[in-house]
């Protein structure tokens, strides 16, 4: 039996559907992160499993308890919100007490695992202290001790990283999924970033207009996007619209501007409107003898560990992703030579595809 389950739940704001028939399974302990684009439903999903939303279909059941209709603090669910929510009359240690108060736990044990919870969050020395006197990172990790010292079934945070800047970020990422780990909560997490989600998550929920379009472990998801916009929404991709020329055992030549470009395991049919898609940095530099498409270097971004540069080729614009191994770097204007393991290639859905059929 999963953890939590959500059965074709649905929100309506009047005409407006946010989110529709939601099918979600969670195991004890699993990392989930619900990714999509803003306005996608994501919170919406995440309120009513915290109860502060009315469901206007369908159920939540957690550890086969029917939970639908239950007030949020019968659920007894721990919630990091995007502003904290942080008591600032309070210090740090009243702060993460405040809700084994609620639940009336006696002195002695609230003292002690108060201390355990701020020891979690390497805020040990902290306790004392109030709210302002606290950096975002320091800040962060007390509103995520307030959500654990209650020993929640699970843990709900709401885009929890988003007002930290991108160092303090990555650091919060780590640290955030070590202590998820440590203590085992079966966690969903928020968030509109998709480097968040691949990164810290088992698996990856990708939301599109109130719909799970695609619910995969991040590799999975990033290596087979069951669609042109899951592909762009989680990493970079390359999309290649064009039409199937032949088909043989499961391979499919596809017509992209002057090129055929080869692509396999797909049933594809001849005549057939597709769009190939191949992530950055699957494609390298090569000799002409081996090119399967020549490029010029339209513009290229210095990354640190890699360089990224946008080719202008016969197939449109293409994203190129080649490691800095101290050589020099292409130049703008200088003609490449560009090939792939045909391997890396795929075909998805796209808008385009069925809005020309
Ligand atoms: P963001 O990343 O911007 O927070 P989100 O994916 O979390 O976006 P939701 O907050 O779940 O999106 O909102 C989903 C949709 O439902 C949006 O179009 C939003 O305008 C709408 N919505 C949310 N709350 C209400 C409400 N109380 N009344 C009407 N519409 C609402």
């Amino acid at each position: 039996m999963s953890f939590l389950k959500l059965e074709n739940l649905s929100k309506r704001y009047g005409d407006f559907t946010a989110v529709e028939n939601l099918d979600l399974t969670v195991e004890k302990g699993e990392f989930v992160s619900l990714l999509g684009p803003s306005g996608c439903g994501k919170t919406t999903t995440l309120q009513m499993i915290a109860g502060f939303v009315e469901a206007s279909a369908g159920r939540i059941l957690l550890n086969g308890r029917d939970i639908t209709d239950e007030k949020p603090n019968r659920r007894g669910l721990g919630i990091v919100f995007q502003s904290y929510a942080l008591f600032p009359h309070m210090t740090v240690a009243d702060n993460v007490k405040f809700g084994l108060e609620m639940r009336k736990v006696g002195a002695a044990e609230s003292a002690e695992r108060v201390k355990q919870a701020l020891a979690l969050v390497h805020l040990d020395k902290f306790g004392h202290r109030y709210p302002r006197e606290l950096s975002g990172g320091q800040r962060q990790r007390v509103a995520l001790a307030r959500a654990l010292v209650i020993q929640p079934p699970i843990l709900l945070l709401d885009e929890p990283m988003s007002n930290l800047d991108a160092k303090l970020r990555e650091e919060m990422q780590i640290e955030l999924r070590e202590i998820q780990r440590k203590v085992g909560t079966t966690t969903i997490m928020v968030t509109h970033d998709q480097s968040e989600a691949l990164s810290m998550s088992d698996r990856v929920v990708v939301m599109e207009a109130g719909h799970a379009v695609q619910v995969g472990k991040p590799l999975e998801t990033y290596e087979n996007p069951v669609n042109a916009f899951v592909s762009q929404f989680v990493g970079k991709a390359n999309l290649l619209p064009g039409t199937v020329e032949w088909v043989r055992d499961g391979s499919a030549g596809v017509r992209v501007g002057n090129h055929v470009l080869e692509v396999q395991g797909t049933a594809l049919t001849v005549g057939e409107r597709t769009t190939l898609c191949i992530r950055p940095e699957k494609i390298e530099c090569c000799t002409e003898a081996e090119e399967q498409l020549g490029g010029v270097v339209a513009s290229s971004f210095f990354l640190g560990n890699q360089w990224l540069y946008r080719f202008e080729t016969d197939c449109g614009d293409i994203l190129v992703i080649l490691k800095n191994n101290g050589q020099t770097s292409c130049q703008p204007g200088q003609r490449v030579s560009l090939r792939w393991p045909t391997s890396a290639m795929r075909a998805v859905e796209s808008a385009a595809d069925a809005a020309s059929m």
